[in-house]
Order: structure tokens, then C-alpha cells, then sequence
């Protein structure tokens, strides 16, 4: 409603100014972070459920800010994208987690796919497809052990430049996974036209699949990507009785605290040289 009246000064309210001011000051930090080498990537490692081997690892960006301490990723993603950070901080992060997993590779460690998370702007603006490529080459990785994750809203935004992005990953042989599957817009017909590999189930479905339709989706969901050609990676995975009922269900893989939380690059390669050696 349209109103000139006194009280349209509650629009600020002292809440959402202290807000403002600290995203003016976390942006600010956010600026000189790569410079100061304030990131850090952690890995989560990524089970086959039959097996029980790590097939995978997700790369998590961590923030040590030396005045304010971890700030977590659900915070500072969103002031990233929104400054426009992200790209830059993105392409920190793809040259990290390849020069990581080529490093695993080399020492025989085992055929790991390395997963990334990439936001749309990331897509939009920037190189991306020349960014990862690039990396690849230099550190010898396969594009075969990469995988990239975005989530369906960044496929919405249906763009020629992210069909030549995709379409030039996949020419390398990188895969393309689907984050937070089900919490989305769900057109479906993406699935094919962008040929995705694999479906990764959010975690809010797992945290309720003891109940019925919970159940119910994932089964179908399963069912799906499976008819289609599609692995499922489900997230967040918390105990042993989820991993069962996930297993019973057929589902491909699964991440989460019941397998390990994310860590350091070097206590994840201790995992891998503990399965070698198993
Ligand atoms: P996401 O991609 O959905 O990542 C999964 C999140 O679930 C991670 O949170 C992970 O630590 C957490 N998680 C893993 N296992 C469990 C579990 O068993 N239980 C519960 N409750 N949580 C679990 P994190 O590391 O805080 O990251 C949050 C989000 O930040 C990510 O969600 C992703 O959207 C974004 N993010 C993280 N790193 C990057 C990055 O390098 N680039 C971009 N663009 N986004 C990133
Ligand atoms: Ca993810
Ligand atoms: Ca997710
Ligand atoms: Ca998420």
C-alpha cells in the first residue's frame, strides 16, 4: 500500500541496519581474503554404499578470518555472489581442488572424483568452462574425475552461455551433478537435455526417510535416475540406519557425518592411504 506517512522510516528498523553494516564490513573482509590466503578447502569424502569405499570427494571452502574466526560458507557464499566475489573466489577454489585430486592421483591413491561446487554467476560471468579446463590440463587431471555441482535454479536461468559451458565440460568428460535435488524448481526435462550424471539427494529428505514421504521420494527419485542412466548421491547421511534404508533402496552413494565430516586435504589422504592399503 502506498503510504507517505510517518512511519515509513520502519522500513530500517535498527535490526536490518546493524545487518547491512555487518555485510558492508564481511564483503570488505571478503575482498582482501584470497590475497591473504584466508581460504581453505576441506573434503567430505563420498561412499559407494555397496562397497563401502570412498568414491569421491566434495570440496567445501572454509573461511579463517583472523579477527572474526570461521565464518561459515552459508554466510559468506551469498555476500560473495552478491559482490561478485565469487568469481574470483571460485576460480581459487577450482584450481585448489583439481591440483588437490591430481595430487591424490599421482601417488596412486586411488580413482577419487573430485566434486566442486559452482554458484550461477559463476556461469554467467567469467570463464568458467576455460578456467577448469586450463586447470585440468596443468595438473593432468581426466575431466573424468571432476564433477561440478549446481544446483536446479542455476539451470532455470537457461542461457546459451551455460549450454556452451556444459556442453564444453562435457567434452572434456567432466560430469555434472545436481545439488540439493527435490528442494528445486523440478522441471525435469533438463535432466537429458544437459546430461547429467548423477542426482544428489538433499539432505532434508534423508533427515525424514524413516518416515513415509520421505520414503516415497526418494524411492521414486531412485527409480527415475536409474531408468535414466543417473546415479544418486545422498547427502547427509547422520547414522547407520539411513545408510541401510538408503542401501535397501538401491541408492548409488552417500555423504555425510555418518562416513566422515568434511577435513583438511591431508587427513582425507590418510583415508585414501588407509583404503589402499586395506
Ligand atoms: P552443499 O553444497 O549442499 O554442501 C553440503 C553441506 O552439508 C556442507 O555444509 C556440509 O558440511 C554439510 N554436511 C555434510 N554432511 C552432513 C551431515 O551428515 N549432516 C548435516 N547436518 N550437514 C552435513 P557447508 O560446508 O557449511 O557448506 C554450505 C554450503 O555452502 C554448501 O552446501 C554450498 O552450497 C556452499 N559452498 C561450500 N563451498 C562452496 C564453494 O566452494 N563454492 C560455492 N559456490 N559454494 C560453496
Ligand atoms: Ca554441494
Ligand atoms: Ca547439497
Ligand atoms: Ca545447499
Amino acid at each position: 500500500a502506498k503510504d507517505d506517512g510517518r512511519n515509513t522510516h520502519r522500513v530500517f528498523t535498527p535490526a536490518m541496519r546493524e545487518n547491512a553494516t555487518e555485510r558492508i564490513m564481511l564483503i570488505s573482509k571478503l575482498r582482501s581474503a584470497l590475497a591473504n590466503d584466508e581460504f581453505e578447502l576441506n573434503f567430505q569424502p563420498q561412499i559407494d554404499l555397496a562397497s563401502g569405499r570412498i568414491v569421491g570427494a566434495e570440496a567445501l571452502l572454509r573461511w579463517n578470518q583472523p579477527e572474526l574466526g570461521r565464518v561459515p560458507p552459508g554466510r559468506f557464499i551469498p555476500l560473495a555472489e552478491e559482490s561478485g566475489l565469487i568469481i574470483d573466489i571460485g576460480a581459487w577454489v577450482i584450481e585448489q581442488a583439481i591440483a588437490t585430486a591430481a595430487a591424490w592421483r599421482s601417488r596412486g591413491l586411488g580413482d577419487i572424483v573430485m566434486a566442486i561446487n559452482i554458484s550461477a554467476l559463476q556461469f554467467r560471468h567469467g570463464n568458467l568452462a576455460r578456467d577448469i579446463t586450463n586447470a585440468l590440463t596443468r595438473a593432468r587431471l581426466p575431466g573424468t574425475n571432476l564433477e561440478v555441482e549446481l544446483t536446479e535454479s542455476t539451470l532455470i536461468d537457461d542461457t546459451d552461455r551455460l549450454e556452451e559451458t556444459i556442453a564444453l565440460l562435457k567434452r572434456r568428460d567432466v560430469k555434472l551433478a545436481i545439488d540439493d535435488f527435490g528442494t528445486g524448481y523440478s522441471g525435469l526435462t533438463y535432466l537429458r537435455r544437459f546430461a547429467v550424471d548423477r542426482l544428489k539427494v538433499d539432505q532434508s529428505f534423508v533427515r525424514d526417510i524413516d518416515q513415509g514421504d520421505s520414503a516415497a521420494l526418494v524411492t521414486a527419485v531412485i527409480q527415475m535416475a536409474h531408468s535414466l542412466g543417473l546415479t544418486v548421491i545422498a547427502e547427509g547421511v547422520e547414522t547407520q540406519t539411513q545408510s541401510d534404508q538408503l542401501l535397501g533402496l538401491r541408492c548409488d552413494q552417500a555423504q555425510g557425518y555418518r562416513f566422515g565430516r568434511p577435513m583438511t586435504a591431508a587427513a582425507f589422504e590418510s583415508l585414501l592411504i588407509d583404503q589402499a592399503h586395506a
